[in-house]
């Protein structure tokens, strides 16, 4: 899953791949196609399908995350970063250096002459523009039409339920609106401090834009984290709503396609296939289950809700995730220790409609999210873990013993072993056979803590790590290189 990271985090080598990207965009055509679209919404009004109604949040998420695979076309380490502009809000801060987004205009025409989109460079010529506008370069205004939004300001919008009002448009309450809030209170100010270009309904021509865009993204979906029972308004249907804002309404303009987005679409952002680098690791909404407990009761009440568990893994081996009842779920399993590294997905592998998850698990946190195969559709469900039976346990290998056979049977599986330093000294724990087999070594006296891993540093593919150990229980993970490998072995530690 493709993460989201502040800009400020960047890497050098980040930041250019992302220029590149961005570049040979431009080059084969695509940028401009989508600056034509974001153009084309504005010049639909009063039926612009993405601004200034509840649609303005979908649409957008929609929107950049298309750029985003057009960017992973391009070069699949990408993603689109945000610009978090209540903390870097200068003229000055490194978002506008020459290795990125370039400076401010300057002179009377406010061109923009530095940085990667500057005109000089002959790649970033304006090509598809506003009626009348005949600037072909990127211009920018850095404060000149007003300021740029606070922390306060964005607390402020977070705390805004429900997520839209009637008349669902620009006259919406933005205190009873959080998407007319965030749309004009945050939103617009930040398009208008960078100025130039971006006052434009061709404002994509700033690349900059995505990167603003970004931020009002990830912060709706930090208020859908926040408040996990409200739910996108209105329904489609509703009077007075332009098409294309209603739940369930084909978003224009990818409304001809065989299986057009609409607003409930993309409601996750995560099943959309990103993530942000600040989601918690935990969500207030989280519901934490207990490996070999009764299975708990629980219900998809509304139409498109995802329920999301945890679960500790104490001893590592199989263990199987199930739902049961009449409601057809689907079953998301994530970690271990972060919600967003998504591990598999199973709809129908248990009895009936239910799902069924059998997985060889390290230690750890792992996460479940359940929802309703039909994003229409509720149900009761309930839902458990429970470990193999019996436990197999972790295997004893004797020290300068016999090698130990193993056997890497499924993908992503991972067998675990100890054995015990006496005296301390040099170890060498190896694999010998034909799998490219990685090592991992824990302790001493405990599973989780990690002292090194090795892939290939044995004959062939196989691994070898000598260590200085203290005397104590050390454990070993034997895996695949990669992760849909299988394949025998043994492991023997010697001194
Ligand atoms: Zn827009
Ligand atoms: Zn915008």
């Amino acid at each position: 899953m493709g993460i989201r990271k502040n800009q400020s985090s960047l890497t050098a080598s980040e930041k250019a791949a992302f220029v590149a990207a961005v570049k040979a965009l431009k080059a084969n055509g695509a940028y401009d196609t989508f600056v034509a679209q974001h153009r084309a919404a504005f010049m639909a009004s009063p039926n612009d399908p993405a601004h200034r109604g509840p649609a303005f949040l979908p649409w957008h998420r929609e929107y950049l995350r298309r750029f985003e695979l057009a960017l992973e076309e391009i070069d699949s380490s990408v993603s689109i970063p945000y610009w978090d502009w209540t903390v870097d809000r200068t003229t000055t801060a490194s978002l506008w250096n020459a290795d990125f987004m370039g400076g401010n205009g300057t002179g009377a025409s406010r061109q923009v002459t530095t940085g990667p989109f500057a005109f000089s460079t002959g790649e970033w010529t304006l090509t598809v523009r506003d009626s009348g506008d005949t600037i072909t370069f990127l211009t920018r205004a850095f404060g000149a039409m007003g300021s740029l939004p606070t922390q306060q300001g964005v607390s402020a919008a977070l705390n805004v339920v429900p997520y839209d009002s009637a008349p669902w448009n620009s006259n919406s309450s933005t205190n009873t609106s959080f998407r007319n809030r965030l749309e004009v209170v945050i939103h617009n100010p930040g398009h208008m401090w960078v100025g130039g270009s971006m006052m434009a309904m061709s404002s994509p021509n700033d690349p900059v834009f995505w990167l603003h865009h970004c931020n009002i993204d990830r912060l709706w979906a930090e208020w859908q984290r926040e408040n996990p029972t409200a739910n996108y308004l209105p329904p489609s249907g509703t009077a007075g709503v332009v098409a294309g804002h209603g739940l369930d309404d084909p978003m224009p303009p990818w409304d001809n396609e065989a299986t057009p987005p609409t607003p409930r679409s993309v409601l996750d952002h995560r099943a959309l296939g990103y993530t942000y680098d600040d989601e918690p690791g935990t969500s207030p909404g989280t519901v934490s289950l207990t490996v070999g407990a009764p299975a708990t009761s629980a219900s998809i009440g509304e139409a498109g809700e995802v329920d999301i568990y945890s679960f500790v893994v104490a001893t590592p081996g199989s263990h199987v995730i199930a739902t049961q009842g009449s409601t057809d779920v689907v079953t998301a399993l994530y970690g271990p220790d972060d919600m967003a590294a998504f591990i598999t997905e199973d709809d129908d592998s248990g009895p009936g409609s239910n799902s069924r998850i059998e997985r060889n698990l390290a230690a750890g946190t792992y996460y479940v999210r359940v929802r309703h195969y039909s994003g229409s559709s509720v149900g009761s469900y309930s839902i458990s873990v429970s470990g193999s039976a019996p436990q197999p346990g972790i295997q004893t290998i004797q020290v300068n013993g016999p090698a130990v056979q193993g056997t890497l049977s499924a993908p992503n599986e991972r067998d675990m072993y100890t054995f015990t330093v006496t005296a301390s000294g040099i170890y060498t724990i190896e694999t010998a056979g034909n799998t490219d087999c990685f090592l991992t070594l824990f302790g001493p006296d405990s599973q989780t803590t990690f002292i090194t891993q090795d892939d290939d540093s044995g004959p062939g593919f196989n691994s070898r790590i000598a260590a200085n150990l203290a005397s104590g229980a050390y454990y070993v993970q034997v895996r695949h290189y990669s992760p849909d490998g299988t394949g025998s072995y043994s492991v023997s530690v010697r001194t």
